[in-house]
């Protein structure tokens, strides 16, 4: 007979040899006191600063945001009650809806219950449903858009990334009645790099195309009110669907797409994963539409937060430590291993009270194993100055050299 375990335990084994056993952090988040936490690690406590949080803006911990979430138990309650159709339509839903439609200068918008089910859903309801359908996929989309894109039957291709050339190449070869859907991100997470978002909208015009672009790295962060990088680049009209988290920049949790009525309501219909769960707790809605209006009208937020990452990553440079190029408010320190990376940011907590996640395989392609630093407005000269001498003092333990 079979013995489960046994082949748990040595798929298990197979990730810790290679340095890709993922142990988690176990923190408090400080309400009040963000990017402080408490570790909890060797059966005691320790007050860490965390570098690496998706909560780009700290909007998590912020007042206004929090006060709309306590307002929003207090006068509904905790639960939603049920799926969208069945009694779980509150109407914060509606007013987060109507919110963030607007913010994309849509006609409507639809929300999930993350940023994941919102790329899947939407990406395998389109797939299904557009008769002979052909998907094109950028080389590094998020896994949530694979997994959408592969939940189908519908033929899909990978393009180069980044690489307009290769879309038209590849999209050039279909009739042009066939349905054609070419998914990107405006903003790669791990590089921090940006599409060339004109360039995929005028080849997706010109093959009929519907363009489909993942801002989830860039809503709150880009754009005079934080759109996303469409609204820097004036685009946000040419975009047939724009998909965004209310989870990083925003702070709280849930995702969504935005685009025509008609869109919106095909997906309310008959995507799979919008219909059959449970929606976002009224208070989420609350809080996300808080976080949303707020961010809308503090382009000053924006302005500090992108100077914090040119500060961060000017200061590594002038400290000699290895940092990617990146044209955006990712800064990665490259270390292009594995085990390495691992035992860098085991060292950092460790000795230094510093929290900065190895990023690995699968996440990244083997042998660009990077620390990923994610410096928010909260990030001070200070956090920046003992953050540098606690990395001069790793790099110097596992003898690594410094770049001239
Ligand atoms: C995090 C992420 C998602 C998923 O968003 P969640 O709201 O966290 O589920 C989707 N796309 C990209 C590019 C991401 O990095």
């Amino acid at each position: 007979m079979v013995d489960y375990n046994k082949f748990f335990s040595a798929k298990i084994n197979d990730l810790k040899e290679g340095g890709n056993y993922r142990v988690f952090a176990d923190l408090e988040r400080h309400a009040g006191s963000y990017p402080h936490a408490t570790n909890y690690r060797d059966g005691t406590t320790h007050n860490v600063m965390v570098w690496c949080s998706n909560d780009y803006l700290g909007m998590g911990q912020n007042s206004v945001v929090m006060d709309a979430m306590h307002q929003a138990i207090d006068k509904c309650g905790v639960g939603a009650g049920g799926t969208r159709n069945i009694s779980g339509t509150n109407h914060y839903h509606i007013l987060l809806e109507e919110e963030l439609a607007s913010l994309h200068k849509k006609e409507a918008a639809l929300i999930f219950t993350s940023g994941w089910v919102a790329n899947m859903t939407t990406l395998s309801t389109l797939g299904r449903m557009l008769p002979d359908c052909v998907i094109l996929s950028d080389a590094l989309n998020h896994n949530s858009m694979i997994e959408g894109i592969k939940n189908n039957k519908a033929e899909r291709h990978i393009f180069r990334h980044n690489d307009p050339e290769h879309l038209e190449e590849l999209l050039s070869q279909y009739d042009k009645d066939r349905p054609k859907l070419v998914a990107f991100e405006s903003l790669y997470s791990m590089d921090g790099d940006i599409a060339p978002i004109e360039e995929f909208c005028d080849i997706c015009d010109k093959y009929g195309a519907l363009s489909y672009i993942d801002e989830v790295h860039a809503v709150g962060l880009y754009g005079e009110h934080g759109a996303g990088v469409a609204e820097r680049d004036n685009l946000m009209d040419r975009l047939d669907i724009i998909q965004g988290t209310l989870a990083k920049g925003f702070g709280v949790v849930g995702g969504y797409i935005a685009g025509s009525k008609d869109f919106c309501d095909f997906v309310r219909s008959y995507g799979t994963g919008f219909i059959f769960s449970t929606s976002m707790p009224p208070s989420v809605a609350a809080a996300a539409l808080a976080s949303v209006k707020y961010v809308r009208a503090h382009d000053d937020l924006r302005q500090k937060h992108q100077e914090r990452a040119a500060t961060l990553k000017q200061r590594f440079r002038d400290a000699g430590l290895p940092v990617m190029e990146s044209e955006s408010h990712i800064v990665p320190l490259l270390v292009g291993d594995a085990v390495l990376c691992k035992n860098l940011s085991d060292r950092l907590l460790n000795s230094h009270n510093i929290y900065v996640q190895p990023i690995n395989y699968p996440t990244v392609a083997r042998g660009t194993e990077r620390l990923r630093f994610t410096p928010t407005p909260l990030h001070s000269d200070d956090d920046m100055d003992a953050l540098i001498i606690a990395l001069k003092e790793v790099w110097e333990f596992f003898d690594l050299k410094m770049v001239a």
